[in-house]
C-alpha cells in the first residue's frame, strides 16, 4: 500500500468516527430553553427524540417542528415529579421502542428564598422535580441500556450545585444531589458500557433566568469572565457530545459550561 493510500484510509476512518446509527433519545424539559435546544440538536444528528415537558403545548410544538423539519420526534406531557406517571410513561415507551439509548434528565425548576422563608413545598417541589425525577427515569430506563451494553445518561446539574448560593438552598441541594447520583451510577453502570455524566451550566439566557430583574442580570454578567450569559445551544453542544459515540470513554464527570465563572 502506497503512502497516499494510507493517508486516504486514515482520512476515511477519521470521518467515520461518529456513528450514523440512529438512537432513541429521551429529553425531559424539552418544551423550552435548554431542553428544546438539546432535542433539536439530537434530532439534527439523526436520532429519534422523545420530548417530555409539563404541558403538551410546549413539548408538542417542539416535536412538531422537528418532524416538520425532516427529523423524527414524538412528545409526551408529563410531570416528572409524579413517580407513577413516569413509571407508566417509561413502560409504554419501552414497549414501543424496546430501548431508550440516550436519556437527558433536564427538567428543572427554581423556588428561591432564604431558608427561614422557604416553605416545605418550595423545598419538596425543587427536590422532587430536579433530583428525584432523575432517580425515577434512570430506574426505569437504565436496565435495558445495561442489557444492550450501550447507553448515555446526562443529568442537567448547575454551577449552583458546585458553589451553593444564598437563597437557593433547595436548588443547590438538588443539583449537588444530581452530581452525587451521577458519580455513583457511573460506577454502577461503567462495566455495562453505559456512561453517566452531568452538565453544570452557568447562567444561560432562558425563561428561567428571564425571571431575574435587570439589576440581578447585570450583577451576574459582572462575575462571568466572558461578560455574557450563555446560550441554550452552548449547553446542547456539550450534551450532544456526551451522548455521542466519541464520548464513550467519559463517565462520572461534571462538565461546567459557564463562560469561566467557576474554575
Ligand atoms: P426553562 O426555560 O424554565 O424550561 C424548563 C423546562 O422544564 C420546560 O420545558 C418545562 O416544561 C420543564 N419542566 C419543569 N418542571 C417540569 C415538570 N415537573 N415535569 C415536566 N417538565 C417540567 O429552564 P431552562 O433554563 O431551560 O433549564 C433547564 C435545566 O437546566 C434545568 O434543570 C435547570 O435547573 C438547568 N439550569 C439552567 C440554568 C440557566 O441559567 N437557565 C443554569 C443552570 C442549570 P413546560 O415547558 O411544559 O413548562
Amino acid at each position: 500500500m502506497g503512502l497516499r493510500q494510507v493517508g486516504e484510509l486514515l482520512e476515511t476512518s477519521l470521518y467515520m468516527s461518529e456513528t450514523t446509527e440512529k438512537r432513541i433519545a429521551l429529553v425531559t424539559g424539552a418544551g423550552r430553553g435548554i431542553g428544546k435546544s438539546i432535542a433539536e440538536l439530537l434530532a439534527s444528528k439523526g436520532h429519534h427524540v422523545i420530548c417530555i415537558s409539563r404541558s403538551e403545548s410546549s413539548c408538542g410544538a417542539v416535536a412538531d417542528a422537528i418532524n416538520a423539519g425532516g427529523g423524527s420526534a414524538e412528545s409526551r406531557a408529563l410531570d416528572v415529579a409524579d413517580k407513577a406517571a413516569v413509571k407508566e410513561a417509561c413502560e409504554a415507551l419501552l414497549e414501543k421502542h424496546g430501548n431508550i439509548d440516550i436519556l437527558v434528565n433536564n427538567a428543572g425548576i427554581t423556588r428561591d428564598g432564604l431558608l427561614f422563608r422557604m416553605s416545605d413545598d418550595d423545598w419538596d417541589d425543587v427536590i422532587e422535580t430536579n433530583l428525584s425525577s432523575c432517580f425515577t427515569f434512570i430506574k426505569y430506563l437504565a436496565r435495558p441500556m445495561t442489557r444492550k451494553r450501550w447507553g448515555r445518561i446526562i443529568n442537567m446539574a448547575s454551577v449552583i450545585g458546585l458553589t451553593g448560593n444564598a437563597g437557593q438552598a433547595n436548588y443547590a441541594a438538588a443539583k449537588a444531589g444530581m452530581i452525587g447520583l451521577t458519580k455513583s451510577l457511573a460506577k454502577e453502570f461503567a462495566a455495562r458500557n453505559v456512561t453517566v455524566n452531568a452538565v453544570a451550566p452557568g447562567f444561560i439566557a432562558t425563561d428561567m433566568t428571564a425571571e431575574l430583574n435587570e439589576k440581578q442580570q447585570e450583577a451576574i454578567v459582572g462575575i462571568i469572565p466572558m461578560k455574557r450569559m450563555g446560550e441554550a445551544k452552548d449547553i446542547a453542544a456539550t450534551t450532544a457530545f456526551l451522548a455521542s459515540e466519541d464520548a464513550g470513554y467519559i463517565t462520572g464527570q461534571v462538565f461546567t459550561v459557564d463562560g469561566g465563572m467557576v474554575m
